[in-house]
């Protein structure tokens, strides 16, 4: 039997008890968030899909029972390459697993003692939210071709180490 679960508003506890499954495939424009850090750049032809999915597990048991979630994505998106400003596609993955914990409270109190995030427990979580959390935080913050062939044009190269150059250059001695 499948279930039909609700990502905008999953009950975790229950997701986790029952080792839920979700598979899903989100439009670039269902993740807004996303979709505006990429900048307003045209997309290629066929519109960007999310492939994400979510699985629920159990782990110890008693009053040691924990709730767990692991996240995984993968989206490629078209960004501007930052030196010569072609676009250029780049590929976001996600993987991560998160423990739901009592609240909010507990989830700060223990978050640094452990490797793995923590989430306070909802029967309403919304895990579209989460999973653009985690796309925003793993896109890259400098968009730039490995090895970009543009050719240089001063305008275009903001590298710091440049600029400082161009810095120290100018408090040299005039011979
Ligand atoms: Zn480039």
């Amino acid at each position: 039997m499948t279930h039909e679960w609700n990502v905008r508003s999953l009950d975790v506890t229950r997701f986790a008890d029952a080792t839920g499954h979700a598979r899903l495939l989100t439009p670039l424009a269902g993740l807004q968030r996303v979709q505006e850090a990429c900048g307003h750049g045209p997309q290629a032809a066929d519109e960007p899909q999310c492939e994400w999915s979510i699985d629920g597990q159990t782990r110890g048991s008693g009053s040691r029972l924990q709730h767990w979630m692991r996240l995984q994505a993968a989206l490629t998106v078209t960004q501007t390459c930052q030196r010569c400003l072609e676009p250029m596609p780049v590929h976001i993955e996600v993987d991560r697993w998160f423990r739901f914990v009592a609240d909010e409270a507990t989830a700060l109190a223990e978050d640094d003692d452990c490797e793995e995030d923590l989430l306070a427990v909802s029967a309403e979580w919304d895990t579209l939210g989460l999973l653009e959390d985690e796309l925003l935080l793993a896109m890259p913050l400098i968009v730039r071709h490995a090895d970009c062939q543009a050719p240089h044009s001063p305008a275009l190269n903001d590298d710091l180490p440049h600029a400082f150059a161009a810095l120290a250059s100018l408090n040299l001695p005039k011979t």
